[in-house]
């Protein structure tokens, strides 16, 4: 199997079984909508914050495979990270997509599988739709902790 077989792989099958998927709409989440006009992707995350960890991840939308299923790679890294870590992979991830290869890629995990979406610029804001999401998400849960 060479690379980008495997790479249409991890983003079919986060696509046909979506990791965290629903959201749960009760107060300890703090929710975001994003949308992509240009592919008409619908991006609902949540973010659940506990001492600076990242608790829980869920995510929920409708679009095209890329964008929802990097919500769905998305999801699974960012759980169980500190908000800092987050917004180290959350960087690298921009990084990758827009063509500057990580320093370690194996902290970005399936995530990496993305690295094919800089031959394609206008696919770009699919990739990054959910990680912009989560982004917005965790700078407005710092606002309200401050
Ligand atoms: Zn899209």
């Amino acid at each position: 199997m060479d690379l980008n077989t495997l790479y249409r792989t991890v983003i079919m099958d986060n696509y046909k079984n979506p990791k965290n998927k629903g959201l749960k709409k009760t107060d300890d989440y703090h929710f975001v909508h994003l949308n992509n006009p240009s592919c008409g992707d619908e991006m609902n995350v949540e973010i659940k914050v506990n001492n600076g960890v990242i608790e829980d991840v869920r995510q929920d939308g409708h679009g095209c495979s890329i964008s929802m299923s990097s919500a769905s790679v998305m999801s699974d890294l960012l759980i169980g990270k500190t908000i800092n870590e987050a917004k180290h992979l959350i960087y690298e991830f921009f990084e990758l997509v827009q063509g500057i290869d990580p320093e370690d890629e194996e902290e970005l995990g399936e995530a990496i599988a993305y690295m094919g979406v800089r031959q394609f610029p206008a696919r770009i804001k699919c990739a990054t739709l959910a990680w912009k999401a989560i982004e917005k998400a965790i700078e407005e849960v710092e606002e309200d902790v401050k």
